[in-house]
């Protein structure tokens, strides 16, 4: 369904916002329908939910350090440092020319071991826990054994009679290829043939069978959704309305909570946090945003990023239309090189609970991301993928709008979750980098 020019001038009355969103500009919107924690209705997940899904990645902690010998340092935990990022800060107010008040740090899920993303929370939870109820089902093992079992060859066999599918643009794939063939289940990714090739590359040598598709990505998701299920022992990641991979996301906010103790951050009325986080179908902002309200309450404020033809969860929440509308009903392409936010369709799991929980959600464009990819590998030398870079311009989006009038900003802690980067292949990062410098010249 595409609309007629009729139908959008009527949506555009309506919502005068999305003059600029069709228009591809840089847009904020501010949520009005933002709850206090006290108004928050019943939602489908559940703090208790969070805490279980914590208990589950213990139970694994062994069977994960044992498979993944990068994990052998911290015992089977897969979690990312928060690192504080000064010398960005002051080139982001020299080059935004706008201050940002309290500190500004980075969450580095760049460097999330074994799947280099943020998909290794929510796509390693979401396989974990199908695996293990499968495993408990069948006798195999009890909650309070030792999971290093999950590496023997009995269970292997056992997995490899149930195949796993996932449609993904790249890094959902990364991470439900890497764990579902660690564990032996058959697993396909369905991508669309654009799709990064050092990434279909390294999942086959995983062992993952990777089907490309021609055409728009929704295409490939069909496919692999009609050809997972044929099987009777075929489970699809739904990466448009999965719990499992909301849950796996929202438990970051118990490890975040800790970093922020640890660097003697406080975060309470006089010094809320501010976090900003780079947004696709929504799953993983919207699980992270849910888990920081249940651990923070209303001293935390989350937005999201969207790339400027991307705006997906904005066009969902603005008009209220969530996921019955795409981009591409609108007119928008959803062409952007920013991996794993590309695009057209909300999860509708996640944005009937994001809804109540995120602040705004702003938009950028994709030379944008290049210029904040430079600045941080020159100032900082840490080097993310583009997409990963959208939450660098967060403090001074925000302080652009009255948000702050109803919070005490001067003590704030601002967060940029970058998601993305550390298995980006050193001859791709150069090219992110060259083209970034091209941008950077051409501005001066
Ligand atoms: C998947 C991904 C996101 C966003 O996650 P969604 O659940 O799709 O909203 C952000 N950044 C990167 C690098 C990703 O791979």
């Amino acid at each position: 369904m595409v609309f007629s020019e009729n139908e959008i001038r009527i949506y555009k009355q309506d919502y005068p916002l999305l003059e600029g969103i069709l228009n591809l500009k840089p847009t904020i919107w501010l949520n009005d329908s933002l709850k206090k924690s006290q108004q928050i209705p019943k939602l489908p997940i559940t703090k208790q939910n969070m805490i279980e899904a914590e208990k589950l990645w213990t139970r694994f902690a062994p069977f994960l350090k044992k498979a993944f010998p990068e994990l052998e340092l911290t015992d089977g935990l897969i979690e990312s440092p928060l690192t504080q990022i000064p010398n960005m800060k002051n080139a982001l107010e020299d080059n935004y020319s706008a201050e940002i008040n309290g500190n500004l740090f980075l969450k580095c899920d760049s460097e999330l071991p074994v799947a280099g993303s943020i998909k290794a929370r929510g796509g390693f939870y979401e396989i974990l826990h199908y695996a293990e109820n499968l495993a408990i089902g069948a006798g195999l093992i009890k909650p309070d054994e030792n999971y290093e079992a999950f590496l023997s060859e009995s269970f292997r066999r056992f997995f490899q009679q149930y195949s796993i599918g996932v449609g993904s643009t790249g890094n959902l794939g990364l991470s439900i290829g890497i764990m579902s063939a660690k564990l032996g289940f058959n697993v396909s990714v369905y991508m669309s043939a654009d799709a990064k090739q050092w990434k279909k590359d390294l999942l086959r040598e995983k062992g993952v069978t990777v089907h490309e598709f021609t055409g728009d990505f929704s295409v490939a998701i069909k496919a692999g959704r009609q050809q997972t299920l044929d099987d009777p022992n075929g489970y699809f990641v739904d990466d448009e309305s999965s719990k499992h991979l909301f849950l796996g996301y929202s438990v970051a906010a118990f490890r975040l909570k800790k970093q922020l103790e640890e660097n003697n951050i406080k975060v309470d009325a006089d010094h809320p946090l501010f976090v900003y986080l780079p947004c696709g179908v929504g799953g993983a902002p919207g699980g992270i945003t849910f888990g920081l309200k249940q651990v923070f309450g209303d001293h935390v404020h989350c937005f999201f990023v969207e790339p400027t033809h991307s705006p997906s969860v904005l066009i969902g929440l603005l008009t209220g239309e969530m996921n019955n509308v795409s981009v591409q009903d609108f007119g928008i392409d959803n062409h952007t090189e920013a991996d794993g936010l590309a695009v057209g369709r909300p999860s509708s799991f996640a944005t009937s609970i994001s809804k109540h929980l995120v602040s705004g959600i702003y938009t950028i464009e994709d030379h944008e991301l290049y210029k904040l990819l430079i600045m941080l590998a020159d100032q900082e030398n840490i080097y993310l993928e583009p997409s990963a870079t959208a939450g660098l311009i967060g403090p001074q989006t925000i302080s652009e709008t009255n948000y702050l009038e109803h919070s005490n900003a001067e003590n704030a802690t601002h967060i940029s979750w970058a998601t993305g980067g550390a298995l980006v292949p050193e001859a791709d990062m150069q090219q992110f980098y060259a083209k970034g410098k091209n941008i950077l010249e051409k501005a001066e």
